[in-house]
């Protein structure tokens, strides 16, 4: 029987399509070589990106396992089930939808399963951290539901719960969403969950960000109080990008109309989700997405991920210090998570001129809004970095001060080219002395090969 690899195929490729094969091989060496710091990012787990693009994608998967709608799916099933098992078991919750294209289309269906059009829900501000799913203007989730905002607090920069209390108990949402793309410190679940109660709203807690550290023990897990979670498998989850995962943490009955008689009519908030996704929404997943996110979640399962998990955070921490060794301004103060967000200008430069010096040397980040921002959105006054790339790549603690410090150093030096070009050397070699993924973070079962694959070259 063949097999065919992807290495077989990139083979091909140089020769077939030299345009295409050149791009693939430029950005794997980009990656390399630059010290990677957007907190979005990580480097996908070798063996989830083997599953795919494998021949599950040739598979027709439309419905759920053991109800699909066409013939042959008794392997692509078993795949399905066991990536739900698995990450069933890694949150500990009832419940897994793992079918969404990604977390944005799962926070739709959420929206979807919960609300009618025009039903009120609260959300954080997108200035302050919000999504643009959780109810902006322009977006689905703000133009079919009445989305108000609550935000972060002037002095402390962290949620207002006061803020979030009030708005409930004068709004009366029917849902409260909670989850952000640049805050960087712990969310008190618990306090989100008794304004819940007290005006009778569904509890949402879209952790993309940092679902992997929530798995991994890290930080305090939301399950204990949400009713669902969304993510996505690509940020500190480390794995393939175009995966919506929704999970159901305790399966309930819950109200949904009335029958044809007029009396109250109770669905599994399980069904309510499986059938907002599909028919509802999406038609079939894809079948390598499926096997993909099955070895990523069992991954989530082992001892080597908890400890990685807990590095991200010493990392963000030891990231943070250099950062503000520096002079930069450390918003709320500090991290809890794998992301720190930093106000840029005392240095004298704004987020947008930070981004683009940052990657001229080799430091790929992102320009961010802060809260309360005087800049426009166009520029902003924030950069946000985070660990989970260089974390994967295996530095530690001691590195990620320098890289901050690295970073302060580039925009303080920004008019002397001889000491730009320095600094760019200096994060060429310290990039190019970690492999992209670390043999640390794989089971000792399989580590000593996965390092001779994967592993930098020319070491044994
Ligand atoms: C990244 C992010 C998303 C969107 O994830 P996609 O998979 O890119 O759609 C949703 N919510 C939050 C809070 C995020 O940070």
């Amino acid at each position: 029987m063949t097999t065919h690899t992807k290495q077989d195929a990139v083979r091909l490729l140089d020769v077939f399509d030299p345009e295409m094969a050149g791009l693939l091989h430029r950005e794997e060496r980009r990656q390399f070589e630059t010290i990677g710091l957007i907190a979005s990012e990580n480097v996908v787990s070798p063996m989830a990106a083997c599953l795919e693009g494998s021949v599950f994608t040739n598979k027709n998967t439309e419905g759920y396992a053991g109800k699909r709608f066409v013939g042959g799916c008794e392997l692509a099933d078993q795949a399905e089930q066991l990536a739900v098992k698995r990450v069933k078991q890694a949150f500990g919750v009832d419940h897994a939808n793992i079918q969404c294209g990604n977390a944005t289309i799962a926070n739709i269906a959420v929206l979807r399963a919960l609300l009618k059009p025009g039903d009120t829900f609260l959300g954080l501000a997108l200035d302050n951290g919000g999504h643009l799913s959780h109810g902006a203007k322009f977006h689905y989730s703000g133009a079919t539901y009445h989305a108000l905002h609550y935000g972060v607090s002037r002095e402390t920069e962290r949620i207002d719960m006061d803020q979030v209390r009030q708005m409930a108990r004068e709004h009366h949402p029917k849902l409260i969403c909670v989850g952000s793309s640049s805050y960087p410190r712990l969310i008190d679940y618990k306090a989100f969950r008794e304004i819940c109660d007290e005006v009778g709203a569904y509890f949402w807690v879209d952790c993309a960000h940092d679902c992997g550290l929530i798995a991994g023990g890290a930080i305090p897990s939301p399950v204990p109080y949400a009713h669902v979670l969304t993510f996505s498998t690509q940020k500190t989850l480390r794995g393939p990008r175009g995966c919506g995962v929704i999970l159901v943490c305790r399966d309930m009955e819950i109200p949904d109309g009335v029958t044809k008689d007029g009396a109250p009519k109770f669905t599994k908030l399980s069904t309510k989700i499986d059938r907002s996704v599909f028919p509802r929404l999406q038609g079939g997943p894809k079948g390598d997405m499926l096997a993909a996110r099955g070895v990523l979640f069992y991954e989530l399962l082992q001892p080597e991920f908890k400890e990685y998990a807990r590095q991200v955070c010493r990392n963000a921490k030891a990231l943070a210090r250099g950062c503000a060794g520096e002079g930069m301004r450390l918003i709320t103060g500090g991290t809890d998570t794998h992301m720190v967000m930093i106000d840029v200008t005392p240095l004298g430069v704004n987020g947008q001129e930070a981004e683009t010096l940052l990657n001229r040397v080799g430091m790929v980040t992102n320009k961010n809004m802060i809260p309360f921002d005087p800049l426009p959105p166009s520029c902003g006054s924030g950069l946000r970095i985070g660990s989970p790339t260089m974390t994967t790549r295996g530095a530690k603690e001691e590195e990620m001060e320098h890289i901050g410090h690295l970073l302060g150093r580039a925009l303080k030096g920004r008019e002397d080219p001889a000491a730009l070009e320095r600094i760019a050397a200096e994060v060429k070699g310290l990039a190019t002395s970690h492999p992209m993924f670390s043999g640390e973070w794989v089971s000792p079962c399989i580590r000593e090969q996965f390092e001779a694959m994967y592993g930098l070259p020319g070491r044994d």
